[in-house]
């Protein structure tokens, strides 16, 4: 029996993530997104009914289409225990744990967390060798815990970045530049990277301000959500919440959303936008469409990336460790297809949204 792996969205370019997976008689989706950029969802119309959906984390653009759920049959969820709260009206199959091995339809699966997001993992399915998608995955992160996939036929790799290698340090660096002795407004995802800028800018001297949202996921690190993080930051973090400044437009400000168009992140862009302080610095993808772009194009915010995917050599050294026979990148592609032949060797990198495995 043929075992497929379909990117129904998000192989190869910036997308909702939405993979099948079809073997031994089962369709598994793997992650159902909506955007990054406003109205983009995948496209499921020709899926048919599908059996399961596993989630490997609670960003938008990998488990912000649930409403499309109808459209495939509604299958049974499976997420790990801190991303129940999307589930609500759908059904329930499982929790994933954040490290381990459960079954679901009979199938062997194994996760682990992605050092990227609370309650964030891989998904290694045990069929025909081994199917590992990496979802969302960050080998560089200061608070996430990250633990290493096993190896497998076919791996899904986190792909944004492209061919991009330059280090978390170099990003601290160029942020540095951006916002050294200046009042600055950094437009943050609170379940991503802004307990982590929190505590690199705490580190040096500077506690941030935050808005509620942050302020919120910064203290979960250390109580609920603890296990998805670093046992050395946990108690930091928790102490960072607390002592976190409230907003005031006064120096360094950690305020949702990422893309500026909503939260407190949006209210400071209506109020501040048209001035030439405080500084707005945005650190993550800047979706066409959204106040990132439109504050980036036109020289009113800065931009500094701040690593939340892994770089070329990390998916390079992940892909030796996995030993897989079938790369399939994701979420961004190869601009130097040579390169990435060369760099996953012998493994064979695939640019068409449907493999076989077998
Ligand atoms: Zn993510």
């Amino acid at each position: 029996m043929v075992t497929r792996l379909t990117a129904v969205s998000g192989g190869g370019a910036k997308g909702p993530a939405c993979f099948l997976l079809e073997a031994e008689g089962r369709r598994l989706l793997l992650d159902l997104g909506y955007g990054p950029q406003p109205g983009l969802w995948p496209d499921v119309s020709r899926l048919g009914k599908v059996d399961a959906l596993l989630l490997s984390h609670a960003h938008q653009d990998h488990a912000g289409g649930l409403a499309l759920l109808p459209r495939v049959g509604n299958p049974p969820l499976y997420v790990t225990e801190p991303l129940r709260h999307l589930v609500r009206e759908h059904a329930i199959g499982g929790t994933l744990p954040l490290a381990g091995t459960t079954r679901i339809l009979d199938l062997a699966v194994t996760t682990g967390r992605n050092g990227h997001a609370p309650g964030g993992v891989w998904l290694h399915i045990d069929v025909c060798g081994g199917v590992l998608y990496m979802g969302d995955f960050c080998c560089e992160s200061l608070i996430y815990a990250r633990d290493p996939p096993p190896r497998a036929r076919a791996m899904i790799v986190d792909a944004s970045y492209g061919e991009y290698d330059a280090t978390l340090a170099d990003c601290a660096r160029a942020l540095e530049d951006h916002v050294a002795g200046r009042d600055a407004l950094l437009p943050v995802p609170p379940g991503g990277r802004a307990p982590e800028l929190a505590l690199h800018f705490a580190r040096r001297g500077t506690v941030p301000a935050m808005d509620d949202a942050v302020r919120r996921a910064t203290a979960r690190l250390g109580a609920e959500h603890a296990q998805s993080a670093l046992p050395a930051v946990r108690e930091e973090l928790a102490r960072l919440a607390r002592a976190a400044p409230p907003i005031t437009g006064r120096g360094i400000m950690l305020a949702a959303a990422a893309d500026g168009a909503g939260g407190e992140a949006g209210r400071l862009i209506r109020e501040y936008g048209s001035t030439s302080s405080p500084e707005i610095v945005f650190t993550g993808y800047l979706p066409p469409g959204t106040p990132a772009e439109r504050l980036t194009g036109s020289g009113r915010a800065k931009y500094a990336r701040w690593n939340v995917h892994p770089r070329f050599a990390d998916n390079a050294a992940l892909a030796r460790s996995v030993a897989p026979r079938f790369v399939v990148p994701a979420f961004g592609g190869p601009q130097d297809p040579a390169r990435w032949r060369e760099a996953f060797a012998p493994a064979e990198v695939v640019l068409s949204p449907v493999v076989e495995l077998q």
